[in-house]
């Protein structure tokens, strides 16, 4: 049957691999390369950084952006980008708001982006062309919701809003007048305060995205169940659960150009989901042996950021119990936190007798690559994990993940001893409580199920390389929901249940 092209609009602060911090910046570039695949017209707005070297076209040389009654003259250009149609903001700002080296990490950072949202609806404006979906991408661009729905009813024709939390750690917190120096009145920021009484001033910007989008969007199904609940709402979870008829989970996918283990230029040989067993662990033997020598024992690592919600302890307790059972640990990460990232470096010295353990504190590309392939387990113990990108790299190239259940960990896991799951499902091990006994029994497992069932690890391996980790399943999901209109709340509820299920049968 005939449909018209949707106009989807996304706006947010990062798009890979020109300006990406993290998972946001893949969620972005994944989800709008395949909407544009499918035949919708695209468009995805972003700043105009100091740091991009593209051959930007320009698309409008002046318009205007009010900010504490002063006219601020802005420019937008326009480049294609990865097979998609991308508009970026150049601001003359006094402040220089965009013209710096990074992405984040400013105290003006909500400044520059309250700005950069209100300049965005100026820009629609002007554009004047209806949209179906306007897609905001956590809070940097949350005050458009407010703006769109508030201020500008009457001269922007959206068609829907809708918010996507990445993680809702990062919510953006600034005060009143930052948000009145754009012409928002007083009594609309009142309603975003988080009654947090230890800062009770102070205005969330995601809570403006939650309260006036039409649907919002978490990146797996149980993150989106999770934050509702104190133990993982950071203080939003009240609010979201007034709002939960309108909130829904969808698992993101993989770049499966970036992530293939057949064609990656990293790997010494290459394999994939229909070669043999044979072939594949030889493979893997090939890949250790670029790191170390290989041995029989197993590979056991992670490759992360070390930093509180990854689970630092886990990982360190995780390492102990493998050296214990005289297997092999690597981690690839580092650490923003400097008392996290000297800790690893004192651990690194403790272990540098020992040739089972390597501990390479630094981002390296190419040898996550190699390590994604070498590694007979991957752990990630996080604490909390919105989606989680490691554990469904590992599954494509070959590597049994070991989990914590949460988030999209818990969604894409499943325990080969939890006889709950179907078998052909069963792709790993996973543990609930974030406990170092738990993460030690789970290691035992591990090494039991390898060194005494070598047939039933090599089933764990095949069910998750045969697993379909791309952007074709979630892109059509978002495409259902682009679909579903305001007053179809209920039907949205029915969907979101129907997405679970599908999500679920089909590993
Ligand atoms: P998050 O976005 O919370 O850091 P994800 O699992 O969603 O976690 O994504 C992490 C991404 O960063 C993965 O692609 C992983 O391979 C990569 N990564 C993390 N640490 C390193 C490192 N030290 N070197 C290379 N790549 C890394």
């Amino acid at each position: 049957m005939y449909r018209f092209k949707m106009h989807i609009v996304h706006v947010a602060a990062e798009f890979a691999p020109i300006c990406k911090v993290g998972g946001l910046g893949d969620v972005v570039t994944g989800l709008s390369r395949e909407l544009t695949l499918l035949g919708e017209k695209v468009e995805i707005i972003l700043p105009k950084y100091n740091f991009l070297k593209l051959n930007f076209q320009k698309e409008i040389p002046h318009f205007h952006v009010k900010e504490k009654n002063e006219l601020i003259d802005n420019a937008m250009w326009k480049q294609e980008v990865e097979g998609c149609n991308l508009h970026f903001l150049e601001t003359h700002h006094p402040h220089q708001y965009f013209n710096r080296d990074k992405i984040y990490g400013y105290d003006d950072d909500t400044p520059r982006f309250i700005y950069f949202s209100k300049a965005v609806v100026e820009y629609l404006k002007l554009k004047n062309e209806p949209i179906d979906v306007l897609h905001l991408h956590d809070w940097h661009v949350s005050t458009i919701a407010l703006l769109v729905k508030e201020i500008e009813q009457n001269k922007l024709s959206v068609k829907k809003i809708v918010l996507s939390i990445h993680n809702i750690e990062h919510q953006g917190k600034c005060a009143s007048h930052d948000l009145t120096a754009i012409e928002i009145p007083h009594d609309l920021t009142e309603p975003l305060k988080k009654d947090d009484p230890s800062f009770p001033e102070t205005v969330n910007l995601l809570k403006a995205g939650i309260i006036y989008s039409d649907t919002i969007v978490t990146v797996s199904p149980t993150y989106a169940k999770e934050i509702l609940t104190s133990q993982y709402g950071f203080g939003l979870e009240k609010v979201l659960q007034k709002y939960k008829s309108k909130l829904l989970g969808i698992l993101n996918g993989l770049d499966d150009k970036l992530w293939n283990p057949e064609t990656d230029p990293f790997l010494k040989q290459h394999f994939s989901a229909s070669d043999s067993m044979k072939k594949v662990l030889s493979s893997k033997q090939k890949a250790k042996k670029t790191i170390s020598t290989s041995s029989k024992a197993p590979w056991v690592g992670t490759i992360s950021r070390l930093v509180p919600q990854k689970g630092p302890e886990l990982i360190e307790e995780a390492l102990r119990k493998t050296v214990e059972m005289d297997g092999v640990f690597v981690i690839l990460g580092s650490s923003p936190i400097p008392e996290i990232q000297k800790h690893f470096e004192y651990l690194k010295q403790s272990y540098k007798d020992n040739p089972n353990v390597h501990i390479i504190l630094e981002y390296n590309e190419e040898l996550s690559h190699t390590l994604f392939a070498a590694l007979d387990f991957l752990v990630v113990p996080s604490h909390f994990e919105p989606c989680g990108l490691t554990q469904m790299i590992a599954m494509r190239f070959g590597t049994v993940p070991i989990v914590r259940a949460t988030g999209g960990l818990k969604d894409t896991v499943f325990d080969c001893e939890n006889f709950s799951n179907p078998a052909q499902i069963r792709n790993g091990f996973s543990f609930q409580k974030a406990t170092k006994k738990e993460m030690a029994h789970t290691i035992e497992r591990a090494f039991h199920l390898f060194k005494n069932d070598p047939i039933a690890f090599q089933s764990l391996i095949k069910h998750g390389m045969n697993t379909d980790f791309s952007w074709k399943r979630p892109a059509r999901e978002y495409l259902r929901i682009y679909q579903i209109t305001d007053k179809q709340s209920l039907l949205d509820r029915f969907h979101y249940l129907r997405t679970r299920r599908e999500i679920s049968s089909q590993f």
